[in-house]
């Protein structure tokens, strides 16, 4: 397996990832970015994106990522396709296997891996994947243009979805399993106040029902066991995500919900020498800006480490 030598090696093209590259490569870092299975992350899934200081008309999420990737590629940062398959921390220099033929030893890893959407785990979901079932209304909405559609969860998330669909949809039902959304008061208030979005309160999905043109329905279930069957085309899970920490929890301390653990403030991990910025660490804000922020932080984390403790000669 052919071997490399990085100073600074970041894994993921998010905000973080890209912000990292962009504080890391202006630091002479030479840093050397891989992007992962969604180049551009999330927010390359998202249409408008009206809260990231800096855009007053708004811009949309691709071309925000496609900016950062451009600005992290203008002071020399090496961005790449590939996927990380296999990482060893045990050891120094760190080693990162890259698509299962490439191997990399990097002085420091800032993991800005992100986080992926969840599904309900109905076979019936899983069957209509991508024929009616899909977790994210801004990429997929458009296909149900006029069209009854669901949205299940009662977050930000699914408030944004449903806000989003209900201006393309004829009707959006949004499930909620609670009495109440959890979302903020504007989301909710939003919601509440659109004409053609039900919230259906205290209720779960039994089955999703389709056809071999995809979903027909929903068979729901409240809280009091009483069943009720919707007709939707489209049906959106938004229900909350999982950190993509699969490949480091053998090495790096993880909360019990899977995110990276960091010192307090920092983007340091359990392993000096492995920094983490963005949605990988962070289960309350995952907004663009902040994992902007902790990519910033988790270079100069970064910068300092490679000063103090590997150019020193200090690596234990
Ligand atoms: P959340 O974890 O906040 O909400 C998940 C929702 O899905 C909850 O209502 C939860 O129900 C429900 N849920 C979870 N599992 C199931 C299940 N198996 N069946 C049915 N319902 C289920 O996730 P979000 O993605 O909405 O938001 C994550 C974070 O990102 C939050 O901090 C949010 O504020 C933030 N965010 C901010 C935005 C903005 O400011 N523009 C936009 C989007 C997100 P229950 O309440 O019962 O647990």
């Amino acid at each position: 397996m052919a071997t490399e030598k990085v100073r600074c090696l970041i894994i993921g093209s998010g905000p973080a990832g890209y912000t990292a590259a962009i504080y890391a490569a202006r630091a002479n870092l030479s840093p050397v970015l891989y992007q992962g299975i969604e180049p551009g992350g999330q927010l390359t899934t998202t249409t408008e994106v009206e809260n990231f200081p800096g855009y007053p008309e708004g811009i949309t999420g691709s071309v925000m990522m496609e900016d950062l990737r451009k600005q992290a590629e203008r002071f020399g940062t090496d961005i790449r396709f590939g996927i990380v398959t296999k990482v060893d921390f045990a050891i120094r220099p760190f080693k990162v296997v890259i698509d299962d033929t490439h191997e990399i030893e990097a002085d420091a890893v800032i993991v800005a891996t992100g986080a992926t959407a969840r599904y309900l785990g109905l076979e019936s979901e899983s069957r209509y994947r991508g024929m009616g079932v899909s977790a994210c209304a801004t990429c997929d909405g458009f296909f149900y243009r006029k069209k009854d559609v669901a949205v299940v969860g009662g977050g930000d998330t699914a408030c944004e979805e449903a806000s989003y669909l209900a201006s393309i949809c004829k009707k959006v039902y949004l499930i909620v399993r609670k009495n109440y959304l959890r979302a903020s008061k504007a989301m909710q208030q939003r919601v509440l106040n659109t004409p053609n979005i039900e919230v259906i309160f205290e209720h779960n999905t039994k089955e999703v029902l389709g056809d071999e043109n995809g979903v027909t329905g929903a068979l729901l279930i409240g809280n009091d066991g009483v069943e009720r069957e919707i007709a939707i085309d489209g049906f959106f899970l938004a229900i909350g995500h999982t950190p993509n920490t699969k490949l480091f929890k053998e090495y790096l301390q993880l909360d019990e919900q899977g995110y990276i653990v960091t010192e307090g403030g920092t983007s340091k991990t359990n392993v000096p020498g492995i920094f983490a910025a963005g949605d990988v660490r962070d289960p309350h804000y995952r907004q663009a800006i902040v994992a902007a922020g902790s990519g910033a932080i988790a270079a100069l984390d970064c910068e300092r480490y490679l000063m103090d403790v590997v150019a020193a000669g200090n690596v234990k």
